[in-house]
Order: C-alpha cells, then sequence, then structure tokens
C-alpha cells in the first residue's frame, strides 16, 4: 500500500532525477514515473473493489440502507406534514443508524480527525443547538448566496474545528448532520490526510452522503429559504 509519505519520497526522487538533467538520469525519472502510475492504478483499482464489496455487505446487513429504500424513506419524511424540528429529528435518527450500521466497514476511530480540519458547513439551526449545549456564544450570520459561502468557507480547510478537543468532537451527540455523513470506506485514513495540498485530495470513498444530506437540505430550504449557512468557524470564531 502507497501512504503518503511514501509517495512524496518517490516523487522528490524522481524530481531530484530530472533535475541532474543528464540522458541517463531523466531516462530513470521517467521508468520511475510510469511505475508510479502503474503501481497508483493498480491501487486504486484494489481499493475499488474493497469499497464495492463493503457496499454489497453493508447492504446485505442493512438491507433498508439499499439506496433507493434509504431514498424513498427519506423523501417521506421530507414530505410530512409536520414540523421542520420533527422532519429534522427523524433524519438526524436515521444518520445516527447510519453511522452504527457503517462502523466495522470504515477507517474512522477515535483520536482521527482528520475530517474536522476540513470545511464544514452548517446551518443556522445547527449553530443555535451548539451553542445551547455548550452556552458558547455563536455570531448570527446573514444569508449569503451559495458561491460566496463556499469561497469563504474554504478559507477554514486545514483549520481545526472550534469544538475539536484533543482530537474528539466535544459535541458529539449534537454535531450538525454533515459531521455524521462523511466517513472513508477505505482501510486507513490516508485519503482523508489535510497535509495533502487541496488541489491534490480526492474524497474519500463513502456510503454516498448525499443519500442524508440532500432529503436535509430540502426540507430546510422548504422551511426557511433564506437560513444563514457558513462554515462552522464562522458562527463560532473564537
Ligand atoms: S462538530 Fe465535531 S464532528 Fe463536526 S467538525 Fe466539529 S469536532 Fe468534528
Amino acid at each position: 500500500m502507497l501512504d503518503v509519505e511514501t509517495l512524496n519520497f518517490i516523487k522528490q526522487e524522481i524530481e531530484a532525477l530530472l533535475n541532474q538533467g543528464s540522458e541517463e538520469s531523466v531516462r530513470r525519472a521517467e521508468e520511475m514515473a510510469q511505475m508510479l502510475e502503474a503501481r497508483i492504478q493498480e491501487q486504486r483499482q484494489m481499493e475499488s473493489d474493497i469499497v464495492q464489496s463493503k457496499l454489497r455487505a453493508l447492504v446485505e446487513a442493512h438491507p433498508w440502507m439499499a439506496p433507493k429504500l434509504l431514498q424513498q424513506n427519506l423523501s417521506k419524511i421530507v414530505g410530512e406534514n409536520a414540523s421542520a424540528k420533527s422532519k429534522r429529528r427523524k433524519v438526524i435518527t436515521i444518520a445516527t443508524r447510519v453511522t452504527d450500521a457503517l462502523s466495522p466497514y470504515v477507517a474512522c476511530r477515535i483520536g482521527c480527525s482528520d475530517c474536522c480540519h476540513m470545511n464544514t458547513m452548517i446551518y443556522e439551526h445547527e449553530a443555535i443547538r451548539l451553542a445551547e449545549v455548550t452556552e458558547r456564544k455563536m455570531v448570527r450570520l446573514a444569508y449569503r448566496p451559495i458561491n460566496e459561502v463556499f469561497a469563504h468557507g474554504a478559507k477554514f480547510n486545514g483549520k481545526p474545528c472550534p469544538f475539536l478537543r484533543e482530537d474528539r468532537c466535544s459535541v458529539y451527540e449534537d454535531r450538525p448532520l454533515v459531521c455524521r455523513t462523511h466517513h472513508s470506506l477505505l482501510d486507513n485514513p490516508t485519503s482523508c490526510n489535510m497535509e495533502i495540498p487541496p488541489a491534490k485530495q480526492t474524497r474519500p470513498p463513502m456510503y454516498d452522503p448525499d443519500l442524508l444530506e440532500k432529503p436535509y437540505i430540502e426540507l430546510n430550504v422548504k422551511h426557511n429559504p433564506a437560513e444563514p449557512w457558513g462554515n462552522i468557524a464562522e458562527f463560532f470564531p473564537d
């Protein structure tokens, strides 16, 4: 398995050979680059096979997690004649069941907090909940267009979430929906490593987070299309 350190080491070796500039060193650099590319492709295929077999095992063990069934279940909840609060609670309950069902298949472990250094986007109602349970002051944000929210949120990539304590979530039971949908179906968290420059990061394979996030967004927009939304650290800047 190629880890980030080995990959960086090989890349440095290739660069050093190219910098030497001789015909022989350039030829060796090209050979190494080809071998590396072949190894990366082989590894991607292996990982994809492992992920597919995990997803099959998951749905076999939990038939309600078949994407179509889950979608139907969630769209029923979104369409219910009930308050936004009650519908959100139901989606969160399902998200918790999904997290529990996924636990034997994911690389995520206590103390692994790479995804808590990513751009965590939350709704105002989620920030209010966090402010209530932690008694921490929150900032009221204005509603902003989505491109503005994303452009600003990207600045927080690589920075720890304000609720992260010693690599653990201090608000785990009340964490926002987006924190419940992200994980890695690989056997190790290498691809979540935030030391990889954003342009080179690839999203780790997951049980599709949109299955939960889309209906949640739909019900929130139905309830209040202008609800402020932003990075968790914008609501809790200190
Ligand atoms: S709220 Fe918790 S799970 Fe979500 S990003 Fe912050 S520390 Fe991580």
